[in-house]
């Protein structure tokens, strides 16, 4: 079971790795070079068609988020420059999140232009890593949910929205249009990839609560431009030729909030096949090794010397407090522990509870086993001391098994299995 389930983390590990590598090829989208064209304000757009990249215009240079593929960054630089900016004047790089196809450019960006470098504090280690597709590229100032990014009279808010990746970061920033002041979104990622782990996640094991706490702050976003990591989020290639209109097709809040509810839905489905199949049992993420049983007994002493005398136990009375109601003993042989616990005016055991085969009429735990070697020579000695049985040995083809009673009448199994 231990092997199944290391494979199949081991497969989720690949499934989340291969879309950086296999998608560098496989959506022609992402790869295909649009112009660049103003969104609203100083905020532009000088992505590919579907991979977004955003450009902050300020007096004092501009703020680039997110820098594709290495090989996209031909097509951003010529986005900009047909803007009527210059790549030189990026001055901050920011991300939406630590995956190839929106960070793995900033590599190139980062020496061509020698700008400063922001990313959310859980994507830093992701983003400076030397991996193949990581960009290595040094932070140079880490973020933490709510700082925000100035440049020339421009301010953006970095909002936490994990769960896609641990630093997943969504941008919220006021633009100025026609004397309209718009809240921009751009949305880091709501979206569970094929192969994420929601339930028992080894390496990143509050994924599920952090997707929640996104999924929680979303709702309450102010948006009227509605944008994100990806032009499929916000549906920029129905929206692309209706720019330029009388109405900015990307002022979209009824648009937001019913991607953020249908991606929110996609999560809890998924949360809630992963949690059905983790009950299966294969998937428990913890071991268990036996601890102890409890036993009420009526006289802890007496029921101490009956389990030195007849089973080698060693009895420990638990300091208690003078005049307690409740004593506690532990009884222990190796391993084993036994619980002991005598209550002023407890009820005694019930005679149907003394014997094994009547007790099974009545539900609930019955009894508990040792097993022993040479269940005979055992029985025989327990009976020279004068063990009380409550079922004599029993021979079956692959074990031998009886129930003695101890001095309270609980009844305890000695059982030997047959090896051949
Ligand atoms: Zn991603
Ligand atoms: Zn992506």
């Amino acid at each position: 079971m231990r092997a199944a389930l290391r494979a199949v983390v081991f497969l989720a590990w690949i499934i989340v790795l291969l879309p950086v590598a296999a998608g560098a090829q496989g959506n022609p989208d992402w790869h295909r070079a649009i112009p660049g064209f103003k969104i609203a304000g100083n905020l532009y757009y000088v992505g590919t068609a579907d991979l977004a990249v955003y450009l902050i215009a300020t007096p004092q240079g501009n703020i680039l988020i997110n820098g594709n593929f290495k090989q996209d960054v031909p097509a951003i630089r010529k986005s900009i420059e047909g803007l009527g900016f210059k790549y030189a004047d990026t001055k901050i790089l920011l991300i939406s999140h630590a995956h190839g196809d929106h960070d793995e450019g900033i590599g190139l960006i980062k020496p061509d232009t020698g700008a400063r470098l922001m990313v959310m504090d859980a994507d830093v280690a992701a983003v400076e890593s030397t991996a193949p597709g990581r960009p290595g590229a040094k932070v140079d100032r880490i973020l933490h949910d709510r700082d925000t990014v100035e440049l020339g009279g421009s301010t953006l808010t970095a909002r936490l929205t994990p769960g896609h990746t641990p630093g997943c970061t969504t941008w919220a920033m006021q633009v100025t249009e026609g004397g309209r002041t718009l809240n921009a979104v751009i949305v880091g990622s709501p979206n569970v990839n094929a192969g994420y782990v929601l339930v028992n996640n080894r390496t990143y094991p509050q994924i599920a609560a952090d997707y929640v706490k996104t999924f929680a702050l979303l709702k309450t976003m102010p948006v009227d431009l509605f944008l994100g990591a990806h032009g499929a989020y916000f549906n920029l290639k129905d929206k692309l030729p209706k720019m330029g209109g009388a109405v900015n097709p990307l002022i979209d809040p009824a648009g937001y909030r019913a991607y953020v509810a249908e991606r929110e839905q996609a999560f809890e489905k998924e949360l809630a096949k992963q949690t059905a199949e983790a009950r299966t049992g294969d998937a428990v993420g913890f071991d268990l090794a036996w601890n102890h049983v409890a036993l009420s007994v009526p006289n802890i002493a007496e029921t101490m010397a009956w389990y030195e005398k007849m089973l080698g136990f060693k009895g420990t009375v638990r300091p208690g407090q003078p005049g307690a109601r409740q004593q506690v003993a532990d009884l222990r042989r190796g391993n084993i522990t036994i619980e002991l616990f005598q209550l002023a005016d407890a009820a005694p055991l019930p005679e149907s509870r003394k014997n094994p085969s009547e007790d099974f009429r009545t539900h609930g735990v019955k009894h508990f086993g040792f097993e022993v070697k040479n269940l005979p020579a055992v029985l025989a000695e327990l009976k020279a001391k004068g063990v009380k049985m409550a079922f004599d040995l029993r021979v079956t083809p692959t074990e031998d098994f009886a129930f003695i009673s101890d001095n309270a009448g609980n009844a305890i199994e000695l059982i030997e299995h047959k090896t051949r």
